[in-house]
Order: C-alpha cells, then structure tokens, then sequence
C-alpha cells in the first residue's frame, strides 16, 4: 500500500481533496458525496466507528471485539441517494 499522499482524504475518481459536508466528504468537480466506511482487517467487515473522550475505536460486529485505528483499512463510497 502507498502512502505518499499526507491528505487521505481525496475522491477515488478525480483524486482531488475531498470537503465535509453535513456528515459526508464531497467531491466538488465530481458533484459526489462520498461516505467513508473502515473495514475490520481480520474478516473484511464494515465497522462502527464509536468516539469516545477525542479518541476513535472502531468495532467490528462480526468479531465482536474493538480495532485498533491503526490497522483498520479505509475506503471512500460514493453515496447515490
Ligand atoms: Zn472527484
Ligand atoms: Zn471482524
């Protein structure tokens, strides 16, 4: 995996930075919203993010147990509603 780019946060398509807006990251040239969702890197499940005291830990339903932020894998989906 590459890790040249400082800014994660950028659109799968036109790989311009991506903005926040109202709970979405959105893609202005490509008029998209995108929904970032965290895999769990045992089982490939989606996550639920859960924020507690400034910190992220993200839960995977299908281990039932807590992942460590550091290995939890990222991806941007475009949301089509
Ligand atoms: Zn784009
Ligand atoms: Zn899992």
């Amino acid at each position: 995996m590459s890790n040249t780019n400082s800014n994660e946060n950028n659109c799968n398509q036109c790989h311009e930075p991506l903005a926040w807006k109202a709970g979405l990251y959105h893609c202005v040239s490509c008029n998209q919203d995108y929904k970032k969702i965290s895999f769990c890197p045992d089982c490939n499940a989606e996550l639920e993010k859960l924020q507690a005291c400034g910190a992220t830990n993200y839960f995977c339903n299908t281990c039932h147990s807590l992942k460590s932020k550091s290995r939890v894998s990222h991806q941007f989906k475009s949301c089509t509603s």
